[in-house]
């Protein structure tokens, strides 16, 4: 079921929104070589708790980090650890907050240091895959229309799109319905309404779109172990057009 949110939860969820968006400014500043994810992950919820939010990843379904960090071809819920960034990685970096019982879900991907042309590219093609779809987040489209406007765009490079992993209703709960695959025809699914939260999240792999899951139970690596890039927004479909939660 699709909860449509009124205007005052709106304005919760604009909080929650807001404080992602800081909090991915603060992190995005802190990464450097040499520099622990582990050491990111403290940042990230010391500066999340001096909002008044609560880390959201924190715990879910265990997972033991405040935020998700992966690493060049880690393409999602990368576990902060000692491992130190090195100039010429991509990292992604997701973060999810609550604040009173709202949730906002936002990632971003950075280069460290100097990286390859082609890592750059990769990383530019993923934020643009994302505005593609966001732009088709309008009253009267359907979901799919999101879906395919991502694929399209990653797919015209070449570039493999995730598809065990996909976006998310998201409100009183970080996951609700529906599904946002990245991923599929235009023209299916439900139609968008005002009051839709949906977190839209392309992950894009430079080779295959598969994907395996490491031994820690957590980390999702691209199966040939190329590079990958993921880029997330919380957004609301209003009768104005796509209102983005977590951008500055
Ligand atoms: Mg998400």
């Amino acid at each position: 079921m699709i909860f449509l949110k009124s205007d005052r939860e709106l304005n919760y969820l604009r909080d929650a929104g807001k404080i992602v968006a800081k909090t991915l400014a603060e992190i995005k500043k802190a990464t450097k070589p040499d520099i622990a994810t582990n050491e990111l992950d403290r940042i990230a919820a010391d500066f999340i708790k001096s909002c008044g939010a609560i880390p959201a990843f924190k715990g879910y379904h265990g997972f033991p980090g405040h935020i998700c960090t992966s690493i060049n071809e880690e393409v999602v819920h990368g576990i902060p650890g000692l491992r130190k960034l090195k100039s010429g990685d991509n990292l992604s970096i997701d973060i999810g907050t609550v604040i009173n019982g709202y949730y906002g879900d936002a990632a971003i991907t950075v280069a460290v240091g100097e990286v390859d042309a082609e890592i750059q590219k990769l990383l530019d093609v993923t934020e643009e895959s994302l505005y593609k779809g966001i732009a088709q987040a309008i009253t009267g489209n359907r979901l799919s229309d999101i879906s395919h406007a991502i694929q399209s765009y990653a797919e015209s490079f070449d570039y493999g799109v995730v598809r065990d992993f996909v976006g998310h209703g998201i409100g009183r709960s970080m996951h609700e319905d529906p599904q946002v695959p990245n991923y599929g025809s235009p023209g299916r699914g439900p139609k968008l309404k005002p009051g839709m939260t949906l977190a839209i999240e392309p992950m894009i792999n430079l080779g295959t779109h598969e994907v395996r899951t490491l031994a820690d139970g957590w980390t999702v690596v691209t199966a040939d172990r190329k590079r990958s890039a993921h880029f997330e927004h919380t957004i609301a479909v209003t009768t104005d057009g796509p209102e983005i939660l977590t951008k500055l």
